[in-house]
């Protein structure tokens, strides 16, 4: 981190909590805005993305290259169609839902009100830069609160990018952002705001649920860890080698629902291995530094961490079964399959975040599921095969935040779904109606007509025991 003056350390906190006192204000009125106020700013964000598509897309490639068709494909098209989403059925939301009395609330006409929770905090990664940062402020918008927003200090273009989005559509006092690293991470996190948003790995995760439990406000956590895909033997052995190889390089293998580690039956590992090389020149040629559609590790720190994760694995015995050029100048490292890892290897027990797929078989799919089972719940479990029983088993006797048969990565374009993930990949859900119900609190209302429960009151008689025994 670069060394910060006390001084501008001091002014850094003094202008968070400035911002933040706005906030607090600002959120008081923001509880009485109506559907129209709010689809009006929604609707101006969303012009201000449409305005700036060719900035995003050269500001990704200046961070690391991403290419801009996975560009448009994961960062601008799903926020616009959340923002589409949100437009089409906020006043549906906002309404909140009537619930029906029981015996005991005979008389009562009950209602549950989605209240926006007040000033929230947004803490995105870079992987996704845009998306991840706006995602989360749709939903915080939709809900009316206001937000204070701190994108990745790694992606810098992007964060120029959106930080200009950001100051063109809202005033401070209902959504500003703050660049940095920790430090202001740090900052932020000692204010009780009235919900966190954070997206990022499961170590910082614990240091936001941490500092969030000091004023108990409530947590989203968006987190990654080490997510499995299984390919059994009746698989369509192609199908399934061109989808693993998109979901696990595309963005260069940097997406946190990639597969991490791949089982494959051990019937079908030399023609899956042989149809995923295949797969891979077709998608980015012979040489894949070349092609316009791979992406770069985000920088050196993150090169050598997963450059190391492959080199201790290739030095302890395991086996080089697709790629394995890399370039330091370029951060570059080809997509990669590798094959007979060594057990306590840390490729098999770090998330890897990065283009290396450990390849491992099996004969047996209990012993499978018992691997996965004994390693955290991951963010997403994929199962290929034509056999639904099969997919049924795993799917019962593991846990995971999301899951896709015979597809990978696609449950985060499903707004219709929730997305998160369970326990170290996660708490709580975000997108559509679960991201607004995410920066809502549900406030149950119960308002009384005719109702008897002060008959329930002492002395206790006969009636008042026949009540509570129904
Ligand atoms: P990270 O956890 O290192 O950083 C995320 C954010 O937290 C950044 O803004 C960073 O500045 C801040 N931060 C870092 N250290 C902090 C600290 N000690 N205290 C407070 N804030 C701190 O994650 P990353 O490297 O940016 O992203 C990669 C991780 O994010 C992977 O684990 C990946 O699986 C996960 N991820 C999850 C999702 C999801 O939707 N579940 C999406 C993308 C990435």
């Amino acid at each position: 981190a670069q060394d910060v003056h006390p001084k501008f350390e001091s002014a850094m906190q003094a202008d968070i909590q400035r911002v933040f006192a706005l906030q607090q204000q600002k959120a008081l009125a923001l509880r009485s805005s109506n559907k129209t106020e709010r689809v009006a700013k929604l609707k101006k964000l969303r012009d201000a993305i449409l305005s700036r598509q060719d900035a995003i897309q050269q500001a990704c490639y200046a961070d690391f290259k991403k290419p801009p068709v996975e560009v448009d494909l994961a960062e601008i098209t799903p926020i616009l169609a959340e923002i589409k989403h949100s437009i089409s059925h906020i006043g549906k939301w906002m309404r909140g839902e009537r619930v029906w009395p029981t015996m005991l609330m005979f008389g009562t006409k009950t209602r549950i009100r989605y209240e926006p929770k007040g000033v929230s905090l947004i803490i995105a990664p870079w992987n996704y830069p845009i998306n991840l940062t706006l995602m989360p402020l749709v939903s915080a918008i939709a809900a009316g609160c206001t937000a204070m927003v701190k994108p990745s200090e790694m992606t810098p273009h992007c964060s120029a990018v959106l930080r200009d989005i950001i100051n063109d559509v809202f005033h401070e006092d209902e959504v500003a952002m703050f660049e940095g690293e920790v430090d202001v991470s740090t900052a932020l996190l000692e204010l009780p705001f009235d919900h966190i948003f954070f997206t990022g790995s499961p170590a910082v995760g614990k240091v936001v649920m941490a500092a969030a439990a000091k004023h108990l406000t409530s947590v989203t956590l968006e987190l990654g860890g080490k997510s499995p895909v299984i390919v059994d033997e009746s698989a369509d052995i192609k199908k399934a080698a061109q989808s693993v190889m998109w979901g696990k390089f595309s963005n260069c293998g940097q997406t946190c629902i990639a597969p991490d580690y791949l089982y494959v039956h051990e019937s079908v590992k030399d023609a899956f291995i042989k149809a995923c090389r295949e797969q891979l020149e077709h998608a980015y040629g012979k040489d894949t530094k070349a092609s316009p559609d791979f992406a770069r590790v985000v920088n050196a720190r993150h090169y050598g961490r997963i450059k190391s994760l492959m080199d201790e694995a290739l030095d302890n015995g395991a086996t080089l079964l697709a790629g394995g050029d890399t370039d330091s100048e370029d951060n570059f490292i080809a997509p990669t399959l590798i094959g007979d890892i060594p057990d306590n290897t840390r490729i098999m027990e770090e998330e890897i975040f990065g283009p290396v797929l450990p390849v491992l078989s099996f004969s047996d799919i209990n012993q499978v599921v018992q691997r996965i089972n004994a390693a955290p719940k991951p963010l997403a479990l994929y199962i290929y095969t034509k056999n639904p029983q099969q997919a049924e088993r795993v799917l019962t006797q593991t846990s995971a935040g999301g899951s896709c048969i015979n597809s990978c990565v696609v449950q985060y374009l499903h707004i219709n779904a929730p997305f998160g993930g369970v326990n170290n990949s996660g708490i709580g859900n975000s997108h559509g109606v679960w991201g607004f119900k995410a920066f809502s609190h549900e406030r149950t209302v119960i308002e009384n007509k005719f109702s008897v429960s002060h008959w329930l009151a002492p002395p206790y008689n006969n009636f008042v025991k026949r009540m509570i025994a129904i």
